[in-house]
């Protein structure tokens, strides 16, 4: 048995970022990672990849539409292989380098299935010997064991035409047909690059809109817009049931209050209905964490859980699921083991959904605003008065502010149109720094750009946004 200063057990964005930093504060720290490779979900089977395939399914899209600029391309020929060999290269490019970031860092690399057998000791079952079976005790310990795809039984039939997540980003072909089931954020990114890369994809969502939980008026344009790219979008639909024929997948469709019964086939289905903390099989129950109802592990805002030898972060310690949060929460139970002082106490996570459009929004959302009765004005500055984005023939999107009417202070920030994940950074940081509509409107933006409409969005808030008709309000 050895013993370890301070444990990471799992070596994505959360657990990766927590060991980095811990180790460049002077901490002798070991990282264990039950797979082959660092950087977990994010890195091997999600943000990353996906971002990979839907830059191709971007550029694919733009080239379909310089018709209307009078250029035309011929159809593609898609090299699937070629694709997943490209996809995968990233992958490769990105975890050597982390491994090599550790061993830098003198962070010792343990390639096992780790579980707690008391407070402070940890079952390691290796990952690379077989059978190898090792005990590591420690002082602390970082739990950053993520999550993974939900199931439900119903659709547990053992068909390798049913994917999820993982296995649709394997990309072991293009199906004809695709069903995408569930309307979230990863399903409407992998719906996107598998309609790009030429399947008939379809989307059955339960309730009664795309994403549920994002903000309605941004939803609208992508909602249009993947109505173009998708054969069907169905929603306040249930799939009751999936059967494999032997050459594809009928699946059962009800409403969602179960009446009007029909079926159809798909050559795939993806099944993608949100994500599970994994903090089963871990052996919690030998240590003093506690676990909420929906099986997250319940940590203080210093990510400090009720046992005192364990912190928790990322996406096995809350929502939202996302990997900046989970290095962020890295940071601070690294800080907080350090100096006793960070706190996770974040007024702004940003969240990107990266279709076409994107959406990002970050702070408070004009449904919580109602939910919590709180008085918001709402300024938003439409891209059709933008000449950058009529240059690029992308004017469907809208950039929106929340402010508070009192202090004139920057609540929240919602944006649909290309490029919003990268804009939406502009919005946390003047959450973050207690900006006021004036500080953003005062500032110069480059010209002609899409940053701009940050600004105008605010001039609109005063009434004095020039290239918009929108009359003064009784604002200084
Ligand atoms: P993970 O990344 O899940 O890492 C946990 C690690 O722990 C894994 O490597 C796992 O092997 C290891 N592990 C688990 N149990 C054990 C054990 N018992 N012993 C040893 N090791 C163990 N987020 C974004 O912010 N932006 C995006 O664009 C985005 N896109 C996504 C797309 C897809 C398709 C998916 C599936 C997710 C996406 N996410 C995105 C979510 C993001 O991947 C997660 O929020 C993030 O990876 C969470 O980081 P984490 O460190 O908490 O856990």
């Amino acid at each position: 048995m050895t013993h370890a200063p301070l444990v990471v057990l799992g070596g994505g964005p959360g657990g990766y970022a927590a060991a980095f930093l811990a180790a460049d504060l002077g901490l002798q720290v070991t990282l264990v990672e039950a797979d082959a490779r660092l950087g977990g979900t994010c890195l091997l089977r999600g943000c990353i990849p996906s971002k990979a395939l839907l830059h191709v399914a971007k550029i694919l899209n733009e080239a379909k539409h310089l018709g209307e600029w009078g250029i035309d391309f011929t159809a593609p020929r898609i090299n699937v292989d070629a694709l997943r060999a490209r996809k995968e290269k990233v992958i490769s490019t990105l975890s050597g380098g982390l491994a090599g970031l550790a061993k830098r860092r003198n962070v010792r690399i343990i390639s096992a299935k780790g579980s707690f057998l008391a407070s402070n000791k940890l079952r390691l079952e290796r990952t690379d010997t077989p059978g190898v079976v090792e005990e590591l005790t420690f002082d602390h310990c970082i739990l950053a064991t993520g999550s993974r795809p939900a199931k439900i039984p119903a659709f547990e039939i053992g068909s390798p035409r049913v994917l999820d997540s993982t296995t649709a980003l394997d990309l072991v072909d293009i199906p004809e047909s695709l069903l995408v089931v569930g309307g979230g954020y990863i399903g409407l990114e992998m719906g996107t690059v598998y309609a790009e890369l030429g399947s008939r994809v379809s989307v059955v969502e339960l309730t009664t809109g795309l994403l549920p939980g994002a903000d309605r008026d941004l939803v609208r344009p992508l909602h249009k817009r993947l109505e173009g790219i998708f054969s069907k979008i169905y929603l306040g639909t249930k799939v009751a049931g999936l059967r494999d024929t032997g050459s594809a997948i009928e699946v059962n469709f009800q409403d969602a209050d179960g009446a009007n019964e029909r079926k159809e086939t798909f050559s795939r289905v993806l099944v993608s209905i949100g994500r599970k903390p994994n903090s089963n099989d871990l052996g919690l129950e030998n240590t003093k964490c506690r676990l909420d109802q929906r099986g997250f592990v319940v940590t203080n805002d210093r990510q400090r859980t009720d046992d005192p030898h364990i912190l928790a972060i990322g996406d096995v310690a809350g929502e939202p699921m996302l990997a900046h949060k989970a290095s962020h929460q890295g940071r601070v139970a690294v800080e907080g083991l350090h100096d006793g002082t960070a706190k996770f106490e974040p007024l702004a996570i940003p969240a990107v959904v990266f279709t076409d459009p994107e959406i990002a929004w970050a702070g408070l959302t004009e449904e919580q605003a109602k939910q919590q009765g709180r008085s918001v004005e709402i300024a938003t500055y439409p891209w059709a008065a933008s000449g950058r984005a009529q240059s690029l023939a992308r004017t469907e999107g809208f950039t929106k502010m929340l402010i508070d009417p009192e202090t004139d202070r920057i609540l929240g920030v919602g944006i649909v149109g290309p490029g919003a994940g990268e804009l939406i950074s502009e919005g946390v940081l003047a959450i973050e720094m207690g900006c006021t509509a004036r500080d953003i409107a005062d500032s110069i933006h480059p010209h002609p750009t899409l940053s701009e409409t940050m600004a105008f969005a605010n001039e609109s808030y005063f009434g004095t946004a020039t290239e918009i008709y929108k009359p003064r309000v009784n604002k200084s």
